[in-house]
């Protein structure tokens, strides 16, 4: 019997995944990380069972090592991988708990090669990006789907058409498009439409793009564009016309108030009914949690400020989570969450800490700088009775903020900053064995025990919660007896008591504390207990 090729064998099975592809044109930073999660949104909306991956074809495994300044915020998974925040955006959007293996980077199909290439799986061949390394891609891919069993699998390709690291990625996706069934396979192309100095809407670096995209073999079926306002008939017509996609595959994507307008955005430009064509499903219940939520971001009745004392607020996705986090609980208590954004280091020129706000939230970071600012705004918010929040790196600082000032150890800190006689924040000698990824960063998904009758119990209504981490640090046990004595409560802990996780401060209305990173589980129709806690506090403060 003769055997299958590959690309027949995938033809002969019925009920197969389809693959929705997503690549970008023109410049990066269009929003494909919210078009490809407002498409997923769409299809999960008429029931189907859709899976991401995100491809970034840096060299990096993973966002671990990347700074916030160049790449926005990193986000991290429930199984501790550290991710670019488009999977963020994945999760919050399509409503799925997402691991390592939807994040696709070169590094990793290379060590994945050249792992098989020593263990001798490639039978003395030369080991090539053809073959090779595009059928490792083409493998995780798929695998990916089957065992995820997506009905429909969106692959969003980070970059630009035309860069050099796309490309391996890129003839994967053609190679793929050859093995699948027409119906099993669409191809959506965002790409940027400016407008001239005349406002007039423009075409020319689209149908360069798209020239780009057929030079290596790929055909968009469907065109995204992204366009300061609505895109006219007249220029849909004439991308249809020089790009060879019918003019109902060509979809407007106009700036947006708030990036949960888009799925509704597309849905207005029927874009969900043209993949169910495209692919030949059918159109199964349509779902309107989504739009519900939408309405009441957009009719919000009352206003709070929030101010987030950060050292990378000017690269504003730098605290994305956050930012979302509290617009999700800002939507269930039905108040806009504005954000005053403070720059740390000018706190520490001050004399007088002055803060105009409805709440104080000091979010996670590493090193030095701007230190002394936060907990000066920690201070404040505490003495002032300002509902505040502290994550991760802010749950540290408020520690010793309570060190310094309330027990009275001047010198209170972490050994992280500063060598101290009150290592109030350290390093516990345990770290490295709970660690599953060879560094020493406690990441991902922990079990956290939380204490009845405390404000975090009344938040998560729970004993036992689990919440994503990223840190090394954390609050020093020797000390723990002196910061009860005076008044504070440590309400959650992991690892059976050794490690505090919650702290909060019952004098206070709402001063609260996470050694964990809430931000990363909340959703826009189910919020973080801490983050609604908080929102809650600052709208009573407020009034
Ligand atoms: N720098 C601190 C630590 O490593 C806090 C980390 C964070 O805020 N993510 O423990």
């Amino acid at each position: 019997m003769r055997c299958l090729s590959m690309g027949e064998y995938l033809k002969s099975i019925k009920n197969k995944t389809k693959y929705i592809i997503v690549t970008g044109g023109v410049m990066s930073g269009l929003g494909k990380g919210i078009t490809t999660a407002s498409i997923g949104r769409l299809l999960v909306d008429m029931g189907y069972k859709v899976i991401p991956i995100k491809i970034d074809p840096y060299i990096n495994i993973d966002a671990g090592t990347m700074n916030p300044f160049q790449h926005g915020e990193v986000y991290v998974l429930k199984d501790g991988t550290e991710v670019d925040l488009d999977l963020g955006h994945y999760e919050r959007f399509i409503g799925v708990e997402l691991t390592g293996n939807h994040n696709i980077t070169t590094g990793k199909i290379y060590s994945k090669v050249i792992e098989k290439e020593r263990d001798g799986n490639y039978l003395g061949k030369t080991v090539q990006i053809i073959p090779h390394i595009t059928d490792e891609i083409k493998l995780w891919i798929r695998k990916m789907a089957m065992e995820n069993n997506a009905e429909i699998c969106i692959v969003e390709i980070g970059g630009t058409v035309g860069d050099i690291e796309s490309m391996p990625f890129l003839e994967a996706i053609r190679q793929m498009h050859n093995e699948e069934r027409d119906e099993d396979f669409l191809l959506i192309h965002v790409t940027l439409i400016p407008l001239d100095l005349g406002k007039e809407q423009k075409t020319k670096p689209t149908q360069h793009s798209v020239k780009e995209l057929r030079r290596i073999g790929l055909q968009p079926d469907i065109i995204v564009g992204r366009c300061a306002n609505k895109l006219k008939e007249e220029t849909k017509r004439k991308i249809s016309l020089f790009c060879d996609v019918p003019v109902e595959g060509v979809i407007s994507a106009e700036d947006a108030k708030d990036i949960y307008e888009v799925p509704l955005m597309f849905k207005d430009e029927k874009l969900d009914k043209y993949i169910i064509k495209k692919l030949k499903l059918q159109e199964r219940r349509q779902s309107n949690e989504w739009e519900k939520m939408v309405k009441k971001l957009q009719n919000f009745e009352k206003e709070i400020k929030i101010a987030i004392i950060g050292k990378y607020i000017n690269v504003k996705d730098s605290y994305l989570s956050i930012r979302e986090a509290l617009k999700h609980a800002g939507i269930a208590t039905g108040c806009k969450v504005n954000i005053l954004w403070i720059e740390s280091e000018n706190l520490e020129k001050k004399d007088k800490v002055k803060i105009d706000a409805d709440g104080i939230l000091v979010p996670g970071g590493f090193g030095q700088r701007g230190t002394e600012g936060k907990i000066k705004a920690i201070q404040y918010a505490r003495e002032n009775n300002i509902p505040f929040l502290g994550i991760c790196f802010g749950f540290q600082l408020a520690v010793i903020e309570f060190a310094r000032h309330i027990i009275g150890w001047e010198d209170g800190n972490s050994s992280e900053l500063a060598k101290t006689e009150h290592p109030v924040i350290d390093l516990l000698p345990e770290q490295s064995k709970v660690n599953r990824f060879g560094g020493t960063m406690r990441l991902g998904d922990i079990e956290v025990t939380i204490k009845p009758k405390t404000i975090a119990h009344k938040l998560y209504r729970k004993e036992k919660i689990y919440e994503r981490h990223r840190h090394r640090y954390e609050v020093n046990p020797k000390f723990i007896s002196e910061f009860e004595r005076h008044g504070l409560v440590f309400s959650g802990y992991s690892d059976n008591g050794r490690r505090i996780e919650i702290i909060e401060y019952p004098k206070n209305n709402f001063f609260l504390g996470t050694q964990f990173h809430p931000e990363f589980k909340s959703r826009p129709y189910s919020p973080s207990p801490p983050f609604i806690g908080f929102v809650k506090a600052a709208l009573e403060f407020s009034n």
